[in-house]
């Protein structure tokens, strides 16, 4: 198969023959469509009216995966074209992480351990545990620098021995006798077999993102192009969102948020106090043992109050709301038989259970009622 995607990687459409069908796979003399590797998605795109939903490696052919091969022969022709946009922006995102690693090894001497392009992001796992948020900025800068500068992208096939000449700042995986190298100007050369741009002008703004832990190496996250105006243009709507909502101008955001969240703790700890001393009074009401209470209140000063010095027997107290909680004060034995019939989660010691329920809490109460008076004896 003549790899056209090489020779020609501007290329949208091109006429080719089927050489072979293997279920959805579908074989041509020659091809523009990229068989996935390299960290670079497979091609996507149609032939005829047939769509062709990736492409992969089959030795030296590459194999189309057609979603439907009904009606296609072994040397019908027919034109192949690629899905351009999808191809493209793969192109830009590959050649950024080459420029990337190249930045990474003249500028830090960090070497590249492993990539990934995604839809969202570019990945480039480096060898190095951990990395400033300066150092990356730099790298960001001049990676930026370099995509102004237009600098020449170019694939040369070399002999292996010409290629091992170059001391590139990644060996060579491949045992070919042919070594594909991708050279940026004098910037950078590295052996690949993918497809990029042919000028670094066309990779558009490179975004450093973020950055994560992996395998006790350092990964850090790359936004290119399209993918970093898109995050530029979320941001800018979540800051003007933000603005709004807190009635600030942009400088003062972080501010006022974190005054807002002040209060809100302030607001929080007036709820707890406020909830505690009417949860006290309450509990001080409980007089009676062998009696059932609800309550709309938190149940540990309910806990406190009644297995202190009032220490009463077989109470148990139901809170309604959201999340149904239960506290039961009293025998332990008596508590196994309560938990068993009405179904509780949760348990404790010393005369003081807690937990919760599922069942509604009046048909609780009713159940608890008749099983509660037996332990009056
Ligand atoms: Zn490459």
């Amino acid at each position: 198969m003549i790899k056209l995607y090489y020779e020609e990687p501007y290329l949208k459409e091109t006429e080719a023959t089927i050489t072979a069908i293997e279920g959805n796979r579908v074989f041509f003399d020659k091809s523009i469509f990229y068989p996935e590797g390299g960290g670079q998605p497979g091609d996507i795109g149609t032939f005829g009216i047939y769509r062709i939903i990736d492409t992969q490696k089959a030795g030296e052919e590459s194999a189309h995966i057609f979603n439907d091969t009904e009606g296609l022969k072994v040397g019908q022709k027919g034109v192949l074209k690629l899905d351009w946009e999808h191809r493209y922006a793969f192109m830009k995102r590959h050649s950024a992480q080459h420029l990337l690693s190249s930045v990474f090894f003249k500028t830090l001497g960090t070497g590249t351990l492993a990539v990934h392009l995604g839809d969202e992001y570019v990945t480039i796992e480096l060898d190095r545990k951990d990395i400033e948020e300066k150092e990356l900025l730099r790298v960001e800068g001049i990676a930026n620098f370099l995509v102004r500068q237009s600098l020449k992208i170019e694939q040369k096939d070399l002999l292996r021995s010409e290629a091992e000449a170059l001391h590139m700042r990644r060996s060579i995986k491949v045992s070919d006798e042919v070594v594909k190298v991708v050279f940026i100007a004098c910037q950078d050369a590295v052996a690949c077999g993918g497809v990029h741009l042919s000028n670094t002008n066309e990779i558009g703004e490179i975004s450093f993102y973020d950055v994560e832990h992996i395998r006790g190496h350092v990964r850090t996250i790359w936004l290119i192009d399209s993918q970093a105006e898109k995050m530029r243009r979320e941001n800018l709507s979540i800051v003007k969102e933000l603005s709004t909502l807190l009635s600030a101008p942009r400088e003062e955001i972080i501010d006022a948020l974190k005054a807002r969240l002040d209060e809100a703790d302030g607001l929080k700890h007036s709820m707890r106090t406020l909830y505690s001393s009417m949860a006290r009074k309450e509990a001080l009401l409980i007089s009676d043992d062998y009696s059932i209470h609800f309550t709309d209140l938190p149940l540990d000063e309910f806990r406190s109050v009644l297995s202190s010095e009032n220490k009463r027997r077989d109470v148990l107290i139901l809170r309604d709301g959201e999340k149904k909680e239960f506290l039961y004060i009293g025998d332990e034995g008596h508590f196994t038989e309560l938990k068993k019939i009405l179904s509780l989660k949760g348990g404790g010691r010393n005369g003081i259970y807690q937990g919760s329920f599922l069942e509604d809490c009046k048909a609780i109460a009713a159940l608890a009622k008749g099983v509660i008076d037996g332990f009056k004896g």
